[in-house]
């Protein structure tokens, strides 16, 4: 068989068809300063109200510096799964860590507020009487992943929910007294809420812990979001202590650019339908773009209306191909796995998707397909960290990164890489490194920061 010694490329008329999914050069430089725009809006007093980038106070001042100690707890709300953590930190950058997955039911992603919070209540509750952690009264991070407008560490009002997460009764509540509340209700755990967080808050922190140089933090997983270190003089909306302290953390919620049409120039037929179809229209416009929870659809998306256009698999699709959400976005790092020129994982997840008729020409145009949204992606992504590297102006920063699409796409962190250092000033060194287990990790960081800043 001659198979796999010829490689086969993409037709002229799907590149054609692709095209309008690259962003050239002077594309990126109009989106990096709308990007900047926006964040400036979000940072400032009189613009925040209707700005699209929020940039949240977090009030996270200090990073950590490896000698924190103690045992935390750690729940973790809004990524790829719910999970409860016991962390054990021992000084000089040590640390031990157990956690348990627990399952959120579709139900309850789209139910009741309150039984969504007896619900983490009773895997929390659970979580404790395995450990044997009754006794204790640990200290809590709650990292929960969603825009939250904090006044202070311990208290954050739910903006709107993100990542197929609709409860009702949520948005404009203090997210921390609903814990307090359903834990209130069991009445069977004692446990302290030190600080609530942004995931993104946690991967700088869990980053910045080994590496000082660290002021960005990004998540691109099943959502997609960056925090970074900013100016307290440039955060209009810090209202917390006259510590003197010189510096705040931001969450930007750059999830939602491009909700005002700031991105309309770039958006295609693929990111309207999906937006169409989802469950908070109108909402996160460019983390449809970017993030794990949309990339599938959107591939599914194009080959969907290049099967119904003839230029591929023959003009016949399958059950699944035209099932919404059923192109999962692991299929995007599984055909983009495939050795040049070689076509395995792809025949495998189109026979998944029950296309059993593929030629090497559809292989080599779904590739094809597959690298042309993974690429927006990761260049929209590389826009929004660049953006923050130029407006920090540092002379060397490391960005610490995690999320499912990060850590298993398998050229994300070269195409970031590559597109930064295009988009960043010239004499501005980086680095961008795995950002492991912010959530956890980074929730025990914060606790722990704020607690030593108590006693000191
Ligand atoms: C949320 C952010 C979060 C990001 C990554 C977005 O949908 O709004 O708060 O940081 O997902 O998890
Ligand atoms: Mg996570």
């Amino acid at each position: 068989m001659s198979k796999g010694v010829v490689m086969t490329k993409p037709t002229k008329e799907i590149k054609e068809a692709c095209q309008e999914l690259i962003l050239d050069d002077k594309t990126m430089r109009e989106i990096m300063k709308r990007f900047l725009h926006e964040i400036q809006l979000g940072l400032k007093k009189e613009t925040h109200p209707a700005a699209d980038i929020k940039c949240f106070i977090t009030y996270v001042q200090d990073l950590p510096n490896g000698k924190e100690k103690g045992r935390f707890l750690a729940l973790d709300l809004g990524g790829t799964n719910f999970r409860v953590l016991l962390i054990h930190l021992k000084g000089d950058s040590e640390f031990e860590m157990q956690s348990k997955i627990y399952a959120i039911p579709q139900s309850i992603m789209i139910g009741s507020g309150t039984q969504l919070f007896d619900h983490i209540a009773e895997c929390l509750a659970n979580f404790i009487k395995e450990h044997k952690l009754q006794n204790e009264r640990l200290p809590l991070g709650f990292t929960f992943s969603f825009p939250l407008k904090q006044l202070g560490l311990t208290k954050g009002i739910l903006i709107r929910w993100t990542k197929g997460f609709n409860c009702e009764g949520v948005v404009d509540r203090d997210v921390v007294e609903l814990l307090e509340e359903a834990l209130k209700r069991r009445g069977d755990v004692s446990i302290e809420i030190c600080a609530i967080l942004n995931d993104t808050t946690g991967t700088l922190m869990s980053c910045a812990w080994k590496n000082h140089n660290c002021k960005i933090g990004a998540i691109v997983g099943t959502g997609s979001n960056a925090c970074y270190v900013e100016r307290v003089e440039n955060a209009e909306l810090y209202d917390g202590p006259a510590n003197g302290k010189e510096y705040v953390l931001i969450n930007t919620e750059w999830g939602a650019f491009g909700d005002n049409g700031a991105l309309d120039f770039i958006r295609t037929q693929y990111d309207r339908e999906m937006d169409e179809f989802s469950i908070n229209k109108g909402k996160q416009t460019v983390e449809k773009m970017i993030s794990g929870m949309y990339m599938g659809e959107l591939v599914r998306l194009a080959l969907v209306r290049f099967t119904k256009e003839g230029l591929l698999f023959g003009g016949q699709g399958s059950d699944l191909l035209f099932k919404r959400y059923q192109f999962f976005t692991k299929y995007v790092s599984e055909i983009e796995s495939d050795k040049p020129g070689t076509f395995f994982n792809c025949y495998d997840v189109l026979e998944e998707i029950g296309i059993f008729h593929a030629t090497d020409e559809d292989c080599a145009n779904v590739r094809y397909i597959c690298e042309c949204i993974s690429s927006r992606a990761a260049h929209l992504s590389s826009a929004g960290i660049a953006t923050l590297i130029n407006k920090m102006n540092d002379p060397s920063v490391t960005v610490g990164v995690d999320g499912s699409v990060y850590r298993f796409h398998p050229k994300f962190h070269d195409l970031m890489m590559v597109k930064i250092r295009e988009l960043v000033h010239d004499h501005i060194q980086f680095d961008i490194m795995l950002s492991e287990d912010g959530s956890g990790r980074g929730a025990a960081l914060v606790a722990a920061v704020a607690s030593r800043d108590a006693h000191e």
